[in-house]
């Protein structure tokens, strides 16, 4: 039966680590977040940033213009938290609505307080192997593996997806780590045979327990980033082999949330892996929490 690795207490272990520094500091951290629009999913995402930063003692400050926005609005919005400083860190929660220049908007923000890393100069910097703000979800994947005291160096890692805010981050942290990395896209030939050489496998693709058994070295370590919502029962029924508790948690909530690798057969076949969820998700505000605590901390001295 293989281990898993729960991001929970990562997660506990991080903050506690960065209450300890916030009371080290001369003020509370403050970090500012635009949510533009009115995307659901967004607003959820922003609601438990913002609650995060109040249980850890970062003051935060929310930003809600319409969907209607237009992107000079934004860059002045931005401008002006730049230029505060008792702001250290700035959010701007994708996606922007359609006519906004989402790339000038992220390009505006401060690099020094860039605290999702999408910046270009830390983008840079990531290459570069210079200190700097990394993208929240790989970075706190780097620590549920330090964490459970998985060795990345010398072994052969394989990300599935190319993203800029997760595969590619990914793939140069754990370059950087040592291991061998291949980086995979919608346009490998045969994902299967190259998943199934990964001691180590990142599935960031966003396609619903698309890597089963075929995918999967026996024994290897999964991290499995992707968050998808099923929201039709037969999909359900399928994926979870009708196991009743799915299918009744399914009546209850209306949708069940399920990763990118088949979380039956990983179970059976893996040495190790994160669940969906309490897996990779509670280390992401985790790692937002610290990017700004760190940049506070950059600022003060
Ligand atoms: P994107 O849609 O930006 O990127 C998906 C990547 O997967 C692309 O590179 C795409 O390839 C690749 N891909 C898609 N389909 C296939 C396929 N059939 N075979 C091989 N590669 C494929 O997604 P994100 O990186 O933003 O997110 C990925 C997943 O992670 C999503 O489920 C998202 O919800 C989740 N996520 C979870 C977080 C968390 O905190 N747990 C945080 C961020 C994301 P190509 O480039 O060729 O199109």
């Amino acid at each position: 039966m293989a281990n898993i690795l729960a991001g929970t207490p990562v997660r506990d272990a991080i903050l506690a680590e960065l209450a300890e520094r916030i009371r080290r500091l001369p003020r509370a951290p403050g970090l500012a977040v635009i949510l533009a629009g009115d995307n659901p999913a967004s607003a959820i995402y922003v609601r438990n940033k913002v609650k995060a930063c109040a249980e850890l003692g970062i003051v935060s400050e929310q930003r809600t213009p319409p969907a209607s926005i237009e992107t000079s609005e934004l860059l002045a919005m931005v401008q002006e938290f730049n230029e505060r400083p008792e702001i250290d860190g700035i959010l701007v929660q994708m996606p922007l609505p359609p006519q906004v220049d989402s790339r000038r908007v992220l390009q505006a923000i401060a690099p020094e307080k860039d605290v999702d890393g999408f910046h270009p100069v830390n983008v840079g910097y990531l290459v570069a192997q210079v200190e700097g703000p990394r993208a929240c979800t790989p970075a706190g994947i780097m620590r549920l593996l330090a964490h459970y005291g998985i060795a990345v160096a010398g072994r052969h890692a394989v990300v599935v997806g190319r993203s800029d805010i997760v595969g590619k981050p990914m793939a140069l942290l754990l370059l950087h780590a040592h291991a061998t990395v291949t980086i995979c896209h919608s346009k490998t030939p045969d994902l299967a045979a190259v998943c199934r050489g990964a001691d180590l496998l990142v599935a960031a693709m966003g396609r619903p327990a698309m890597l089963t058994r075929d995918y999967l070295k026996p024994g290897g370590v999964v991290i499995d980033v992707g968050m998808n919502r099923l929201d039709r029962r037969e999909q359900v029924a399928g994926i979870f082999r009708g196991d009743p508790r799915k299918l009744e948690q399914f009546e209850r909530h209306g949708s069940v949330l399920v990763g990118d690798v088949h979380p039956l057969d990983v179970a059976e076949v893996a040495g190790a892996y994160t669940p969906v969820p309490g897996g990779v998700g509670p280390l992401t505000i985790a790692m937002l929490m610290a990017n700004t605590v760190r940049a506070a901390e950059r600022r003060a001295c």
